[in-house]
């Protein structure tokens, strides 16, 4: 494999762990998709891991702006399940810190652990497994812009973009591997319904 692997090395090497599979899935939002990516299943295995952070370390050291300031650099994460990719691209971009936003029920507000707090004009790279509404991406991106940093680019493992996949401008984003699935809005509208495939209902 390559420095930066390919699309395709990267879609094998989801599917291997199991991380990648094709189905009949039902989101929370009430979405169905014929793909579901759990990302912590490729993850888990710490070369994976590295080689993926690594690869994604290479694409932001390639915006010169990102590379300037990169001992200063803070990569921040919108849940848990980002940060074994933020502390790869951490140690392997050898940028300054890592840290994590959460909410504790689904009805609160995103926020950092107690006494975390963003420095006013604090640079930072938001890093998550995967990019898919980006609801998530776009809270904390308003969380981090509250308290004065400034947020210059997104960086994901996995792009799978929905039709609700929110617009975050010029804002660059960085990824390795982009996933086509298709969406239908509900049930009465999915063709996987229509031919009676087995549902699985997914939590995220
Ligand atoms: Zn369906």
């Amino acid at each position: 494999m390559h420095l930066i692997p390919t699309q395709d090395e990267v879609v094998a090497l989801l599917r291997e762990t199991g991380a990648l599979r094709d189905g009949h899935f039902e989101y929370p939002t009430g979405l169905h998709s014929n793909e579901y990516l759990q990302g912590p299943l490729a993850l888990r295995h710490y070369q994976h891991q590295r080689l993926l952070s690594v690869a994604l370390s290479r694409l932001l050291r390639r915006n010169p702006e990102i590379r300037a300031i990169v001992p200063e650099l803070s990569i921040v994460v919108p849940a848990t399940g980002g940060l074994p990719v933020a502390f790869g691209v951490c140690e392997s971009i050898r940028a300054k810190q890592v840290y994590w936003s959460e909410r504790l029920h689904d009805d609160e507000p995103m926020r950092f652990r107690q006494f975390v707090q963003p420095e006013p004009g604090e640079p930072v790279v938001i890093v998550d497994d995967i990019l898919r509404s980006g609801s998530k991406l776009a809270e904390l991106k308003q969380l981090l812009e509250s308290a004065g940093a400034v947020v210059l680019g997104l960086a994901v493992v996995i792009y799978q973009p929905t039709p609700n996949t929110r617009d975050f401008g010029s804002l660059p984003l960085y990824y390795l591997a982009k996933l086509d699935a298709s969406y239908y809005v509900d049930g009465a509208h999915c063709e996987l319904c229509k031919r009676g495939e087995p549902l699985e209902k997914v939590w995220v």
